[in-house]
């Protein structure tokens, strides 16, 4: 008996437990200390009234004989497909209600996807990254390779005449850099696939950030995307569902290798492993989609974008070089001074109390840089800015 030894490869996931630590360790130090958290990127605002009476509803629907439900189809409840399908529509994508298959969750879906390709598989990263990427593909032993995202590409990073790579990891707006790829840059990477028979995971977790008209959502907005990308999307950050675990993955009938269709692949993957999000959530998750459902998850995520709004004018102000704040709930920026991504850290939790998170995590290009997220509420946000203000003068 052996284990896999693929495990031994992955890196300790020390970024949120150091971080954990380091506060707890101040608040025993400083016990009447008023600490500020813009670490986790978690939500913090309730769900939206329009979710909670669904609930409610389905909840009374599975106490009663005529409309108990069991277990739900693997692919999803056609109810909620079909409302996904009219939002990708209402942006001018046309999908089949096979292209659409539900989960629970970006992250569970990004990382169980990798089990459709062969281990030989070269997949490319970018770097800075959300680190599920590079995790899931350790375990399962596929080679990596690294794509460096700076501030001179604006963290936007393009393919060029050495790029090399079979799976490539694409994030949008970026998680942690906030940065949102145009029309163009999704399009040269779409080209790219296309040339080189690749595959392109697109994590589109953070997609209802965009404000800008003509920034693409999803990438199924660029022609050529059906044939060689597939897109994860989430209603954590979209409508707070973080704790209650919603998702899907779109994959075009047109992305076909080696002539199977991996959308077929993938819900037999699914439906083999998996059986399926609770009803209840799946109405819950139909609710974001009727018209007083999106007006107030929309209210939510204006509430995030006022918060990033300021954080985004107040680094302005300061001077300080960021990305994101406009399109996305998160801010990246270079740590001042030339400090290292962890000694700022300490800066300025022992300085403004505020906690954020060191860029180094995310990547080796991450070092030098820190995240802050938009998540919070908006008081402390202001409150935040004030005290990094007044230390960074
Ligand atoms: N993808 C990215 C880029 C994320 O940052 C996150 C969560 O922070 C996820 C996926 C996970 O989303 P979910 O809650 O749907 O699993």
């Amino acid at each position: 008996m052996k284990l896999n030894q693929n495990f031994e490869k992955l890196q300790e996931s020390y970024l949120f437990l150091n971080i954990a630590q380091k506060v707890s360790a101040y608040q025993q130090a400083h016990p009447a200390g008023h600490i500020i958290r813009m670490g986790i990127g978690d939500v913090t605002r309730p769900l939206a009234p329009a979710v909670i009476e669904a609930m409610h509803k389905a909840t009374d629907e599975m106490a009663h004989q005529e409309t108990f439900q069991g277990y739900p189809p693997a692919e999803g409840q056609i109810f909620l497909r079909e409302k996904i399908q009219s939002y990708y529509a209402d942006r001018g994508v046309t999908l089949a209600l096979s292209e659409i298959i539900i989960g629970d969750g970006a992250k569970r879906e990004v990382g169980n996807i990798v089990d459709l390709f062969d281990a030989d598989n070269e997949v490319l990263i970018p770097d800075p990254v959300y680190p599920v990427y590079v995790d899931t593909n350790l375990m399962s032993g596929r080679p990596i390779r690294y794509l460096p995202a700076t501030e001179q590409d604006g963290f936007l990073p393009l393919p060029d005449g050495d790029t090399k790579g079979d799976i490539i990891y694409l994030c949008s707006p970026n998680n942690p850099t906030g940065a949102v790829y145009d029309r163009q840059g999704l399009q040269a990477w779409v080209n790219f696939a296309l040339e080189q028979d690749a595959v392109i995971l697109f994590d589109a977790a953070y997609e209802s950030f965009i404000s800008e008209e003509k920034l693409p959502r999803s990438i199924f907005e660029i022609p050529g995307a059906d044939r060689c990308a597939i897109e994860f999307c989430s209603f954590s950050k979209t409508a707070g569902f973080t704790g209650m675990r919603c998702g899907y993955t779109v994959i075009s009938n047109r992305l076909q290798i080696g002539g199977v269709r991996v959308n077929q692949l993938w819900a037999r993957r699914q439906s083999t492993k998996f059986n399926g999000v609770s009803y209840i959530t799946q109405r819950a998750a139909e609710a974001v989609f009727t018209v007083e459902g999106r007006r107030q998850i929309k209210e939510t995520i204006n509430y995030y974008r006022d918060n990033a709004k300021l954080m985004a004018d107040s680094f302005r102000d300061m001077g300080i070089r960021f990305t994101g704040g406009e399109n996305s709930p998160y801010i990246w920026h270079r740590c001042p001074d030339g400090m290292s991504s962890w000694d700022y850290f300490d800066y300025l939790l022992e300085n403004a109390e505020v906690v954020g998170t060191p860029g180094s995590g995310f990547g080796q290009n991450g070092e030098g840089y820190f995240r802050l997220t938009a998540f919070g509420n908006k008081e402390k946000t202001a409150e935040a800015m004030e005290r990094i203000r007044k230390l960074l003068k």
